[in-house]
């Protein structure tokens, strides 16, 4: 067989690239979708892709988020199928024929939608299965007959059993998000999945990285696959303007308010690393007068549409969210990501600034990082293999004062000690202070009438938890408030 991978990278050389939609030749119900979609010039994703997998031939895509993915395997996979399109009522006419699954109910239901779109001129139909939802309606859209059928592991697996779908007649398997299916721990889960699959069939494995574990799957499923790289997976979006504010525990909040407030942003996603601390910071800010919400994996599925409904529509302005809950998204035009904390693993901090800066938009990543995230910092510094240059923020006379309100960081009290954390690092050595005003002292001039409000007291559920409150100690830097020592962690499992 030809090696298309040599032909490929000769022809999408720069004078090729990027190429219209028009030169693919796409039946007319795909094109006029496309078209109505806006989309004229394919993505290098989608460039290089699409040929391929039109082809019939496996892939191993490794994309950055938001680079125009999903319609780069689900148009060739649509135009492959349309010679089974048929208007019968028969469920039996309409078979799984294409199979793809996402790590969480969020990117399924997302991904979903768009295949909707692009097939809305045919007669394909197309399904959606997560967890967290009643079974029955998704039962009988399944019993009707389905095409393609876009699902989390888990909830697959619970219809295979339930005898709700066959999955014997399928002839594309796409896995997308496949690094993030692996962390989840759904490998056992695929493994079973893809037994009840016929061997003869087009894989298509999508991920930001290629990890041993990503290379292991791809072995043993996909055959001769044709490798597709279209930046590199350590790569964030250049049209992502990047900030690192040293700013530590209390003042994250005035921080966010403030770029907020100088950048004239309208929405923004807050990333932090906990449930709970996702709970608490947007309840926070909810109290501060922005119109919060929060997106983690505690909330029913029901919630977390929710919320990305009324994030969507532009009811609220902040999406307060971790990281497994947020993968992926798709958001139009999100102008800013803030890492409220910077993350635990540096390939998350790609994801997170993934969601601003899609399809070519500007878009504007901001981190908070405390002395204690030095480490944190430089595993980031070493993925995108460029110096991170940590800024002073000062802060403007005139913000509100958060503090005096009494509700101190998610609600849990944050010292503020100028020496040294204790960590020798040399990159602590960075960490510096803005001079700065005295907020604290300054006479706000209160310009949102809720900052007059008299001091509330925080909810009961606000409080710090009780591990929490038992080691802060005033004039002492505690270790993060996300990482829990083994001694906490033991005490609450012997309080349970
Ligand atoms: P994805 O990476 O598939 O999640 O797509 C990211 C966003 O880019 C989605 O909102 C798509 O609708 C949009 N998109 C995908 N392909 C194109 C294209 N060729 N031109 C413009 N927008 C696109």
């Amino acid at each position: 067989m030809t090696d298309l991978t040599s032909v490929i990278s000769n022809e999408l050389n720069a004078d090729t690239l990027p190429m219209a939609f028009a030169q693919l030749q796409l039946s007319d119900p795909l094109a006029r979708a496309v078209l109505e979609m806006g989309y004229e010039t394919m993505t290098p994703i989608q460039a290089q892709a699409i040929p391929v997998v039109l082809q019939g031939r496996d892939v191993m895509g490794a994309a950055q988020t938001g680079t125009g993915k999903t319609a780069a395997f689900a148009l060739p996979l649509l135009q492959r199928m349309l010679k089974h399109e048929n208007t019968s009522t028969s469920p039996a006419r309409h078979p799984v024929r294409a199979l793809v699954l996402l790590p969480t109910r969020e990117l399924a239901d997302q991904v979903a939608e768009q295949v909707k779109l692009y097939g809305k001129y045919t007669d394909l139909r197309c399904a959606v299965v997560f967890g967290g939802m009643d079974m029955k309606p998704q039962t009988l859209e399944l019993k009707k007959g389905v095409e393609v059928l876009v699902a989390t592991p888990g909830r697959l697996l619970d219809h295979i059993e339930a005898k709700n779908c066959v999955l014997n007649q399928v002839e594309y398997v796409v896995l997308d998000e496949a690094d993030r299916m692996l962390d989840i721990g759904f490998l056992p889960d695929l493994q079973r999945i893809l037994s009840y699959l016929p061997k003869q069939r087009t894989t298509l494995l999508f991920s930001a990285t290629f990890s041993s574990e990503i290379k292991r799957l791809a072995n043993s499923y996909l055959q001769d696959p044709i490798t597709i790289e279209v930046a590199r997976s350590n790569a964030a979006a250049s049209t992502v303007e990047q900030h690192f504010y040293s700013v530590e525990g209390d003042d994250k909040r005035h921080a966010l308010h403030q770029i907020l407030r100088q950048r004239a942003l309208k929405q923004a996603f807050v990333f932090v690393n906990s449930k709970l601390g996702c709970a608490r910071l947007a309840r926070s800010l909810e109290r501060e007068g922005l119109k919060t919400t929060a997106l983690h994996g505690d909330k029913s599925q029901d919630e977390r549409l929710k919320a990305l409904d009324a994030f969507k529509s532009g009811e609220v302005d902040l999406l307060v969210c971790t990281d497994v809950a947020a993968r992926g998204l798709d958001i139009k035009d999100v102008p800013a990501v803030f890492n409220f904390d910077v993350p635990f693993n540096a390939e998350d901090y790609i994801h997170r600034i993934g969601r601003t800066g899609r399809a070519g938009q500007a878009g504007l990543a901001v981190s908070f990082a405390a002395r204690s995230d030095a480490r944190l910092v430089s595993d980031i510094e070493k993925l995108l293999r460029s110096k991170i240059e940590l800024e002073p923020i000062e802060f403007e006379e005139d913000l509100p004062d958060i503090r005096r309100q009494g509700h101190i960081n998610d609600g849990r009290r944050m010292y503020q000690v100028e020496e040294s954390s204790g960590r020798r690092d040399d990159f602590a050595g960075r960490y510096t202070r803005a001079p700065r005003n005295d907020y604290r002292r300054a006479a706000v001039a209160v310009q949102d009438p809720f900052f007059d409000k008299p001091y509330e007291p925080a909810a009961p559920t606000d409080a710090a938890p009780a591990w929490e409150a038992a080691t802060a100690r005033p004039g002492v830097r505690t270790i993060s408030s996300n990482i829990k020592s083994k001694r906490k962690v033991a005490a609450l499992f012997s309080a349970a």
